[in-house]
């Protein structure tokens, strides 16, 4: 009786009952979650929700509250960018409605549960979350707090700051891979020629550890996440908040994968699938030859039926495919397209994209110093996710003040969080007391036990 979703307690979550909540859904908002459970449903990727209309080039005056506090300079490049109102929606997306209902679920979970640091509270990191577990709620809380725990463990927000891949072009040579340009649609591209990949002897080994490298994965996964995509969003006026990849397995064979490269790859494709998940638009497999699908038949076993939806495995007449979604500006030579990055050594050393545009990079610094004092997104408890978004800078006297003035304001935020609940949990008590008195007036405890 305390599980209706109309009643005014209904979503009141105490932890002990969560999981039992999460696991035997009754509304029919929940069956309609467990039928796309059922059904293994593959969700389109999460910024085709929150497309844009174009921004109203004319009406560049009604600016939100933000754009007051910026810059003349910035506020002028917003204009000639067209972009007054819409900055803030392009950066956050719109979110559907009942995305929205079941984060703020999550949040509420995941917070009364004290397992919500607000660095992490942030709307599209958890609902990349419950997408990847089919908005099971217990499931993707699993998942989560893995998240958390890794981040921890590996320390990540280390990495992000300090770690230095100074053997960056060394390693490159022997495992080609980078980001290139944009996908029609604004994502970026990122490319990998696996077939070209040489771990041992006179290969990345000889050049980095193994332990190295996937720090620099991870380093790389954080600034695509707190970088790029923001980036490629002002760029493309639409909220972005996935990768387009081509991987080619051109050479791939059996042979090729010594243990050291089985290890690398296995556990690069193991940090991806269970901490950076959804992130993935489109994967494009392409020059798959005989030795590469001997390969696959064993590789698509241990991947994920979401993640295998996106991918397309294409022979060596590609390029038509490619074509249809990423302009031949944006690809490469060696796959057909008309770039060649020959001022930075060529496209894989370039890290060319909308995240090096000096216009767009200021662009982002101002957001990240407005979402600082006003507070983010969701009452600012997501706003330190912002200040990654800018490599750090040397501003210790302002800093200080910034970070007051934050946790200030997510002080208030959790007071006003705890006041909810306690209004929450008396409201709770009260019902669980009216509900003894009307059992207790039935006269069969026996039934009061069994229902409590
Ligand atoms: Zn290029």
């Amino acid at each position: 009786m305390f599980r209706s979703k109309n009643s005014s307690i209904g979503d009141v979550i105490i932890s002990k009952g969560v999981e039992a909540e999460a696991e035997k859904p009754s509304s029919s908002k929940d069956s309609d979650l467990r039928t796309k459970k059922r059904t293994k449903s593959i969700h389109p990727p999460i910024e085709s929700h929150f497309l844009l209309p174009q921004p109203k080039e004319k009406n560049p005056s009604s600016g939100v509250k933000a754009m007051l506090s910026y810059p003349l300079k910035i506020r002028d490049s917003l204009k000639r960018r067209g972009r007054s109102q819409s900055l803030k929606l392009v950066l956050e997306g719109i979110p559907a409605q009942n995305d929205k209902q079941i984060v703020d679920s999550f949040r509420e979970l995941l917070f009364l549960e004290g397992q919500l640091p607000p660095k992490h509270n942030d709307y599209h990191t958890l609902l990349r979350f419950l997408r990847m577990r089919d908005f099971d709620l217990s499931k993707s809380k699993e998942m989560f707090l893995n998240y958390l725990k890794w981040r921890e463990d590996f320390r990540v927000d280390a990495i992000s700051e300090e770690f230095n891949f100074e053997e960056y072009d060394a390693a490159k040579k022997h495992y080609p891979h980078g980001y290139h340009g944009v996908d029609k649609h604004g994502r970026p591209v990122y490319i990998e020629r696996i077939g070209m990949v040489v771990v041992d002897q006179n290969g990345l080994l000889e050049v980095t550890t193994i332990e190295r490298f996937i720090k620099h994965h991870v380093a790389e996964q954080e600034k695509t996440l707190n970088f790029r995509y923001p980036a490629c969003s002002i760029a493309a006026k639409s909220h972005i908040a996935s990768t387009t990849s081509i991987i080619d397995v051109k050479g791939v064979g059996i042979s090729n994968f010594s243990k050291n490269a089985r290890y690398l790859f296995m556990e690069i494709q193991r940090i991806d699938s269970n901490y950076y998940p959804e992130t993935l638009h489109r994967m494009f497999i392409i020059n798959a030859g005989s030795g590469f699908m001997m390969v696959w038949k064993v590789l698509k076993v241990l991947i994920d039926a979401r993640t295998l939806a996106k991918i397309r495995v294409l022979g060596y007449n590609y390029l038509p495919n490619l074509l249809e979604v990423i302009d031949p500006s944006n690809l490469p030579t060696f796959f057909g397209g008309n770039c060649t990055c020959s001022d930075y050594g060529g496209c894989l050393l370039s890290d060319k994209g909308p995240w090096n545009d000096p216009e767009i990079i200021e662009l982002l610094q101002a957001v990240s110093a407005e979402e600082l004092y006003n507070g983010g997104e969701y009452g600012g408890m997501a706003s330190e996710d912002a200040l990654d978004i800018i490599p750090k800078r040397d501003t210790d006297g302002e800093h200080s003040e910034h970070t007051d003035k934050l946790a200030l304001h997510q002080i208030q935020v959790l007071e006003a969080a705890l006041k909810d609940t306690k209004t929450k949990i008396q409201a709770l008590e009260a019902a669980l007391e009216e509900a003894k008195m009307v059992l207790k007036g039935l006269g069969q405890p026996g039934i009061a036990q069994q229902n409590l």
